[in-house]
């Protein structure tokens, strides 16, 4: 089901969408070898509720954090634990707030101290992957035309695209219609219109496109074990045109100065 939002409401989910991005730059001044995930996920909670919103992962269909940090070859969902961040590894941190009765939801991966490029490359093009599919999120194109977009782009380097988790309409739901696959085809799918508020979040893996789930249920893994990459955005379809409601600004802020 897709919820068309009025212009007042689009406003209401930007500051949902400030408080992940200011969540998130507090989980980046953390992020270096020998942090717990336990930890990051403790200090975005306790962010979150400070600025009077609730995570809205945590309880959702039993998900047991505020965060979801997935490192290397975990694409998405990971469970943060005792695991302690190691100089190399990339990590994937998701995050939801939901206020005012709406919610946000959009992640970065971050890089842990000195990187290799191949894995590097693969992050960088996976961002820019987004930044593509956003170009295409306007008013009077289709969803396929997002999907396109991305999928295209990140093939030409090798790289494949998870099918079996897309984005998706945001709004008084964490999860709504329309469904934003990362692969498709240019014309097909929704037809976006004035008032769609939805998450654009490839998932690209540096090997094969197939994925496996743990026996916790959530951490989703790369089947060859090869690194992956996430970067998501929520984007408003406006009276002026589309509009990024979340932003990396807080985010780049801190690696800037790192
Ligand atoms: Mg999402
Ligand atoms: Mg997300």
């Amino acid at each position: 089901m897709i919820h068309l939002k009025t212009e007042r409401e689009i406003d209401i989910m930007k500051e949902s969408a400030s408080i992940v991005g200011r969540t998130l730059a507090e989980v980046a001044k953390l992020i270096k070898p020998g942090v717990r995930c336990k930890t990051l996920d403790s200090v975005a909670e306790t962010f979150i509720r400070d600025n009077g919103a609730v995570p809205s992962f945590k309880n959702y269909n039993g998900f047991p954090s505020t965060l979801c940090i997935s490192v290397n070859d975990v694409v998405v969902h990971g469970i943060p634990g005792q695991y302690e961040l190691h100089e190399g590894d990339i990590v994937s941190v998701d995050c939801g707030a939901k206020k005012n009765g709406f919610h946000a939801d959009y992640a970065y991966t971050f890089m842990v101290g000195h990187v290799s490029e191949e894995i590097r490359n693969l992050c960088q093009r996976t961002k820019q992957a987004l930044y593509l599919g956003i170009e295409q999120a306007v008013a009077g194109n289709r969803i396929g035309d997002v999907s396109h977009a991305i999928q295209s782009y990140v093939e030409s380097y090798g790289y494949s695209v998870v099918r079996e988790l897309i984005g998706h309409g945001v709004g008084r739901n964490l999860h709504e219609g329309p469904d934003v696959p990362n692969y498709g085809v240019k014309g097909s799918g929704a037809k976006i219109k004035k008032g769609m508020v939805f998450c654009i979040e490839p998932m690209i893996n540096l090997g094969v496109k197939n994925i496996n789930i743990d026996r916790d249920g959530w951490t989703t893994r790369t089947a060859d074990g090869l690194p992956s990459a996430h970067y998501e955005h929520m984007v408003a379809v406006r009276d002026n045109g589309t509009e990024l409601l979340s932003t990396y600004q807080y985010v780049e802020e801190v690696l800037n100065k790192q």
